[in-house]
């Protein structure tokens, strides 16, 4: 149904938001406009930028304004849990908003779509995790929600590595226990030599962001046939990391389908329709090439 049918015979435009700072470079309101066009519902989505002592008032006003729904980014993944009535199990773990979902009570509930997002690109690529030791880099908000979905679906292992070991130590406390996968941390001095086939090698650091040149201190053994390396970073889509991996035959994957995926996750969760994954990576391919 188009806007103007809505607001003429009803039901009214769903007003959708992403609230952060900075926003501008922010590509989610073209992507999930793009989308609602393809699926022919009647949403609106604004970018929005709060400061961060008006966070509460913010949200209020978008409760007050009876939003259906919105997107969180940095810097308030975690400050917004005092403001919201329930929280899935991946926000409750990974300790960090990114979806926020008006419920048929009128309540809203957080999410996390990051690392379902994540996990969905890799299961479309590998299939069953449920062999698989994970080595991955990171321990921000990014390689938190990737960390606790691969506990949730049970892989064999997640060693967590991390500049600041101190950071995916706390990490690994947290998902000990959650479900049979070992959680264990490896510290991360020098060059970091992954030459186990068979690993998922998982880049959730910030680093190569913005800057094709940048990888982590990372080195692969020759001959790695059935090594996954993914990296979170979207923008290069083929980052030095993943460029690094190929050249010793890993599989790669890159952050672009994570974030496709993490946004089709979210208007399921506002909408319950299944949006057209294919549209909304071309919006991103388009506003990267701009941006
Ligand atoms: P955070 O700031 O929460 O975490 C940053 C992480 O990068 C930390 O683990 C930090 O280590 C590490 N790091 C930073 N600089 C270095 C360095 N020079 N060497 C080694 N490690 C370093 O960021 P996020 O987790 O939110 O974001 C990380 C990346 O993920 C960003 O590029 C972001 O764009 C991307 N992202 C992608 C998504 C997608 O859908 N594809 C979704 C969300 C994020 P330390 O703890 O030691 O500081």
């Amino acid at each position: 149904m188009d806007t103007l049918h809505a607001l003429m015979k009803g039901p009214l435009p769903s007003l959708f938001f992403c609230i952060g700072n900075p926003v501008v470079g922010n590509p989610t309101q073209y992507m999930m406009e793009e989308a609602f066009l393809a699926m022919d519902f009647p949403g609106q989505y604004i970018t929005c930028e709060v400061e961060p002592n008006q966070l509460q008032t913010a949200l209020e006003g978008l409760k007050a304004l009876k939003v259906a729904g919105g997107n969180v980014t940095a810097p308030f993944k975690q400050l917004v849990f005092p403001y919201l009535d329930s929280f899935t199990e991946s926000a409750r773990l990974s300790n960090a908003v990114n979806c926020i979902t008006l419920q048929a009570d009128g309540t809203y509930q957080g999410d996390n779509t990051d690392g379902k997002g994540f996990l969905q690109s890799l299961q479309e690529q590998v299939g069953n995790l449920s062999e698989r030791r994970v080595v991955l880099f990171g321990a921000g908000g990014a390689a938190s929600a990737i960390a606790v979905e691969l506990v949730l679906c049970e892989v064999q292992e997640v060693i967590l590595v991390n500049r600041t070991r101190e950071k995916a130590e706390a990490l690994a406390q947290r998902l000990r226990g959650v479900t049979k996968t070992t959680v264990s941390t490896q510290a991360w001095e020098g060059t970091y030599q992954i030459e186990e086939d068979g690993l998922v090698v998982v880049q959730a650091t910030s680093v190569g962001l913005f800057d094709e040149k940048r990888c982590i201190d990372v080195a692969f053994s020759q001959g790695l046939q059935d090594v996954i390396a993914c990296d979170v970073v979207f923008n290069p889509t083929d980052t030095a990391f993943l460029k690094r991996a190929r050249e010793v035959g890993a599989t790669t994957l890159d952050g672009l389908g994570m974030l496709v995926n993490q946004g089709v996750l979210g208007l399921q969760n506002w909408t319950g329709m299944v949006p057209d994954a294919q549209v909304m990576r071309a919006a991103l391919e388009k506003a990267f090439s701009i941006g």
